[in-house]
């Protein structure tokens, strides 16, 4: 066995790695036998020297060690890489059937911490956001080319958290020829993701599964003596949620971005599927358009609320309650009785408790009874190990919203 440098762990933590964590905290080592290097693999024991896990350091993160393997005569290169990566695309084939875009590795739950690849299509968008990860990059290629045979590969390491790691934020072609703009098919529709410039990688596919639940809203409209319903889509990106009401019989949809780029491609996404006669797009503050709308008298059908995280820190959490709280009662009053609040937060610090008690405080100030319709998180495409928490960030509901009084 190589001679890897040992982290041996205290007795007395919690046994968060036991349950299957895959981080490692500064505040859970015991000592440490040999240098502790960069990006440098590791063993990880308990404080009997009982072998744990193998995982990549970090002395300088809060985060010292990430895990890689749980055997300890893995060998990290290529082929374990082909491994991780094949089972990964099984999970999606498995559980997605017929799609042929999807997030292909999520990180840590899919045992590859720090490594993020969505693929559209027959090319890929990859994002490594550790040093540990960096170091592997030429095995996480081959695996990569091996296991999916893409036409080309993108990098969109555009993001702050590799300076925490040291590393230099950076965006191009990793291998082979990528266009900048992909055409992808999400539930029945066409969807344009700008690799190059779209934010993240260029489309979230983890409300997939959420953009097909609003089918469930637009039905029962004719027989309320209406054509469809009217829907409201904000903070709409490239028209992810607008395009499926559209396409699930909506009579009218205004879908409002802050973002022009984002617009501009949610535009071509409305025309390619022949639904621009019915979506109206602005640029505008979302804040500013719900207090225009209020004050205007205008009343929705449907309102949708899929933010940007407000909180990207615990510290965070209290002054995003305020903004998620204030576009969930502004939304509710915007409906029509008996209308429907959709609604979401990203942010994994605003727990699902959190969530659902904003969601509870905006309804008591705006004098409104809500009903669940439903209630989800990320899609299947964004696995959770249980009992890891930093995964679960995505909270997404509908709700029926009636006037009290
Ligand atoms: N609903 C989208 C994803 C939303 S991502 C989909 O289904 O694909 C969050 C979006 O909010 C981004 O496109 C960002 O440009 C936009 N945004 C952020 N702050 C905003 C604000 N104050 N007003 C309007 N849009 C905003």
């Amino acid at each position: 066995m190589k001679n890897y440098t040992k982290i041996f762990l205290q007795r007395k933590r919690k046994k968060r790695l036991e349950q299957g964590h895959p981080w490692v905290f500064q505040s859970e080592v015991e000592r440490i036998e040999g240098k502790l290097s960069l990006g440098e693999l590791v063993q990880i024991l308990n404080h009997q020297g009982v072998f744990l896990a193998l995982g990549y350091a970090n002395p300088k993160s809060q985060i010292i060690a990430r895990v890689l393997s749980y055997d300890p005569a893995e060998e990290i290169d290529a082929s374990f890489f082909i491994k991780r990566i094949q089972k990964a695309k099984e999970y999606r084939e498995r559980f997605l059937p017929g799609s042929r875009s999807y997030r292909a590795v999520y990180g840590e739950a899919d045992f590859l911490p720090g490594l993020i690849v969505d693929k559209y299509e027959d090319y890929l968008v990859v994002q490594i956001l550790s040093y540990g990860m960096e170091r592997l990059k030429s095995h996480i290629l081959e695996g990569l080319l091996t296991v999916f045979q893409p036409k080309g590969i993108y990098l969109r390491n555009d993001v702050p958290v590799r300076e925490l790691e040291g590393l230099q934020q950076e965006t191009g072609v990793w291998y082979g020829e990528v266009p900048r703009y992909i055409e992808i098919m999400e539930n029945d529709l066409r969807i344009l993701v700008d690799v190059y410039e779209g934010q993240k990688t260029g489309h979230f596919f983890d409300q997939r599964e959420n953009r097909a639940a609003l089918k469930l809203l637009m039905n029962g409209w004719k027989e309320k003596g209406k054509e469809g319903a009217e829907v409201l889509d904000c903070f709409s990106h490239t028209g992810g949620f607008a395009l499926h009401a559209a396409y699930y019989g909506a009579k009218e949809i205004t879908a409002v971005d802050i973002s022009e780029l984002a617009i501009e491609t949610a535009k071509r996404n409305a025309q390619l599927n022949g639904l621009q006669d019915r979506i109206r797009f602005e640029v505008a503050n979302v804040f500013d358009f719900l207090r225009e709308k209020e004050k205007e008298g205008r009343k929705y059908d449907v309102v949708i609320l899929d933010p940007p995280a407000f909180a990207k820190s615990r510290s965070a959490v209290k002054g995003a309650y305020r903004g998620y709280k204030e576009i969930n009662l502004r939304g509710m009053k915007l409906l029509r009785e008996g209308g429907f609040l959709v609604t979401a937060s990203c942010s994994y610090h605003m727990t699902p408790d959190l969530f659902v008690q904003m969601i509870q405080d905006a309804a008591f100030d705006a004098h409104k009874i809500l009903r669940l319709v439903y209630f989800a998180g990320a899609g299947k495409d964004h696995p959770e190990i249980a009992g890891v928490d930093e995964g679960h960030y995505l909270k997404f509901a509908i709700y029926e919203v009636r006037s009290r009084g």
